[in-house]
């Protein structure tokens, strides 16, 4: 099993199939200048596999797919057919911007994906090029429509961006008066590449559930496992909910059960280390299933005990990654 110091169990990981992305959203990657890494560089789908199957075995049951764009790396779908015979991940979950998916949502309902997350920032169109600068508005909020009419469990990832989409927090939240999905409202964190954005307002957990209560009445928490990142709400007699990610605040810490992989191989305890080993590299110098176990459970071991030690803890000077090369 993998247990942290703190006594803390890793139970979901999260694994970048690629760094590739079909998209230039402005706070996950600059817009030109984007240093791709090798193909020979990023993880195969088989080393991928047998990293998964060897997590599962020491309680891994959850995890999630995400990038860069998954569905941009050629043979996904063929991937998440592979997973799906490992019967030890109860949850195999994707994180899409979804311009590319259309066709693929039956497949995706076949094969039990549990929780697919859009992301969608706006719901106007000139909005959505300057946000992630490219015009696929229209394809996009097809595939929120076509999710909703599918059987997986939709929940829409929305960055609240200072001077972006602030105003449009409220038009979200009222989409689940009856439309059955979540709406998830994410701080932005300063991980585009270039440092931190020049932020007007800041637009934190408090301030974003101040939004909504100014318009709505009658707003229920709901209750949602410990290890959640995102904490609940319901407006009465809403069909869909709403959830707050303090992603920035780092308030959900203490609960942590995830761990990251990057496309190349890289291993994060925290969103906010500078990744703490490289498992391709291991691998591909022939490392058994055994000395990966082990090198599992050492690793968690390290585990910082909240993303601001991760963040103080880096040799480089503060966080200058792009979500797209994390993994987001
Ligand atoms: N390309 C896919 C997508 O956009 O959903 C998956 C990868 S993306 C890096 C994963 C999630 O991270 C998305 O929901 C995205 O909105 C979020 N994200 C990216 N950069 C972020 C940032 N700087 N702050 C907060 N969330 C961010
Ligand atoms: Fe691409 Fe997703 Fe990053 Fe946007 S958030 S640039 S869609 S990886």
């Amino acid at each position: 099993m993998l247990v942290d110091s703190f006594g803390r169990k890793i139970t979901y990981l999260r694994l970048a199939v690629t760094d590739r992305c079909n998209l230039r959203c402005q706070y996950c990657m600059p817009a030109e200048g984007i240093k791709i890494v090798e193909r020979k560089d990023l993880l195969t789908f088989k080393e991928m596999y047998r990293i998964t199957r060897v997590l599962s075995e020491l309680g891994v049951n959850k995890i999630r797919l995400t990038g860069g764009e998954p569905f941009v790396r050629k043979d996904f779908i063929s991937f998440l057919d592979m997973l799906s015979f490992n019967d030890k991940l109860d949850e195999i979950n994707i994180t899409t911007n979804g311009a590319l998916i259309a066709p693929h949502i039956p497949k995706l309902e076949q094969l039990n994906i549990k929780n697919i997350n859009l992301s969608l920032d706006t719901l106007r169109a000139d909005r959505f090029l300057k946000i992630k600068r490219r015009n696929l508005f229209h394809e996009t909020y097809k595939v929120f429509e076509n999710l909703l009419e599918s059987s997986l469990n939709l929940k829409l990832n929305v960055v609240v961006q200072s001077g972006f989409n602030t105003d449009e927090i409220v038009d979200f939240v009222s989409l689940t008066k009856d439309k059955n999905f979540e709406v998830r409202f994410i701080e932005e964190m300063p991980f585009n590449g270039s440092g931190q954005r020049d932020m007007q307002e800041n637009w934190d957990f408090t301030k974003i559930l101040a939004e909504v209560q100014n318009s709505f009445e009658n707003i229920n928490a709901i209750a949602t496992k410990k290890s959640a990142t995102a904490k609940k709400f319901q407006v009465k007699n809403f069909k869909g909910t709403f959830g707050i990610i303090p992603a920035f605040t780092r308030t959900i810490c203490n609960d942590c059960n995830r761990i990251r992989i990057t496309a190349t191989g890289m291993f994060k305890n925290c969103l906010f280390d500078e990744g703490v080993f490289n498992i391709r590299d291991f691998i591909r110098q022939g490392a058994s299933d055994e000395q990966l176990k082990n090198l599992f459970i050492n690793t968690v071991q390290k585990k910082p005990k909240n993303g601001f030690i991760a963040e103080a803890n880096r040799l480089s000077n503060g966080v200058s990654e792009s979500m797209w090369t994390i993994g987001g």
